[in-house]
């Protein structure tokens, strides 16, 4: 097997995966290092715990990655209205795909189908190779190569190592790069559901005093119920049967939910890291592997998503023009691109989250202040669009 490669890239999830599909056409030789494959798709299967509500920008670099014709063969679910309100408020907004004259405001879609059609979008390339299972075992970064140590024994050299590996990247962590972290109280349930209602088109999020409930629509009647809680009541939520947890959810969520049937259960810890540098000799981080933000918003893989359009094109550009285009030059204008929209993204989920978690009534009246400003016309638009990334 080929052992020297421009660009090994550690962790072949959703972004590590949609990276090597958008580096692949500028010429660079691949690989994708990764520990457990994505099983194949099976319209019988359960859906998946893990789901993401993507951008209509992260829908493009899934077209431009040839993916997305690949999800769209699977299952996923558009939706056309988005609801936040809060329940001892007067704060109510509805957003609609017509205001800002789109068909659509995202797709509603299973962590693993994205990230097993790019795998399929990646296996007709002759320059990326994906080596799995495997993990790294060490890096060696010595004269402009890193030598890399899989599990197995096998080496590889690289000129380039993209860590997308996720939020405990063993690659950022071997080549020095410190995190910015912080825990919250908080964790979130969260539920695959078959619903009686039909309610395919708008995703929902209430506000109640120990946190946000939220639904987003699956294919047919299914959907994913979030639930944020103090972290010990979620991990005790998430030990009920689905038959008692159902009922939990019935008697605790608002009345449009309807009636449910509980069919998969897993509760997640919450937390906010951003790494100190988005890069080091031979090395650079993309999604979870530089930044974890609060899931409030839905925004964590749109993020990588926005890292990995933006590393191809640094990349891509400096070999064009005959650069040393992994130099760390280069990198740091993906950085400059990158970190600080990211921290402001993180920051204003933070704000979002002490914000809506505050019961003073001080808190409240300015929550009700901020959903009732963002009901003007021209500032719910811009909403909008900054929800979409567009
Ligand atoms: C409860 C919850 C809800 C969320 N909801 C949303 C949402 O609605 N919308 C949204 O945009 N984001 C959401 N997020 C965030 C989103 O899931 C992450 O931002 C996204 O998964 C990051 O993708 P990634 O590929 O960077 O990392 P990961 O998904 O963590 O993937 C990392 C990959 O690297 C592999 N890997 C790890 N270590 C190694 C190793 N040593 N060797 C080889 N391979 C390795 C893993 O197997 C995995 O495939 C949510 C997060 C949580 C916790």
């Amino acid at each position: 097997m080929k052992c020297d490669y421009d660009i090994v890239i550690c962790g072949g999830g959703m972004i590590g995966a949609a990276m090597a599909a958008l580096l692949a056409p500028s010429g660079f030789s691949i690989a994708v290092i990764e520990t457990q494959a994505p099983a194949e798709y099976d319209l019988s299967q359960c859906f998946d715990l893990r789901i993401s509500a993507l951008s209509p920008k992260s829908m493009q670099v899934m077209q431009q990655c040839n993916a997305w014709e690949h999800l769209s063969s699977m299952r996923m679910c558009p939706y056309k209205r988005m609801r936040v309100w809060e329940v001892a408020g007067f704060g109510d907004l509805t957003f609609n795909a017509d205001q800002v004259g789109v068909s659509e405001l995202g797709h509603i879609v299973e962590n693993r189908l994205v990230q097993l059609s790019l795998w399929q979008a990646l296996r007709p390339l002759n320059n990326v190779d994906i080596i799995c299972p495997a993990s790294p075992s060490s890096f060696r970064h010595q004269n402009a190569h890193t030598h890399i140590t899989l599990d197995s024994g096998q080496t590889l050299t690289a000129k380039l190592v993209i860590g997308a590996d996720g939020a405990e990247s063993k690659v950022r962590q071997s080549f020095g790069v410190g995190v910015n972290r912080g825990q919250y109280q908080q964790a979130c349930l969260v539920a695959s559901v078959n619903t009686q209602l039909g309610q395919q088109d708008i995703t929902w999020q209430r506000f109640v005093s120990t946190g946000p409930q939220a639904f987003l629509p699956l294919l047919g009647q299914h959907g994913s119920v979030v639930w944020y809680h103090q972290a010990d009541q979620a991990r005790q939520l998430s030990k009920l049967s689905n038959a008692a947890l159902a009922d939990e959810i019935m008697a605790q969520f608002p009345s449009q939910l309807g009636h449910i049937e509980v069919t998969g259960k897993a509760s997640f810890g919450l937390q906010k890291q951003h790494a100190k540098s988005y890069f080091a000799p031979g090395m650079v981080l993309i999604g979870d592997a530089a930044h974890v933000i609060n899931p409030l918003a839905g925004q964590g893989v749109n993020l990588g998503f926005q890292d990995v359009a933006s590393l191809a094109q640094v990349l891509s550009e400096a070999h064009k023009n005959g650069e040393d285009w992994s130099s760390v030059m280069v990198l740091k204008r993906y950085q400059k691109q990158r970190k600080l929209a990211n921290s402001l993204m993180l920051h204003s989920m933070d704000a979002f989250h002490h914000g809506f978690s505050n019961v003073s009534p001080p808190a409240k009246w300015l929550r009700n202040l901020t959903l009732a400003a963002a009901k003007a016309p021209p500032l719910k638009k811009r909403v909008v669009r900054y929800a979409m990334g567009i």
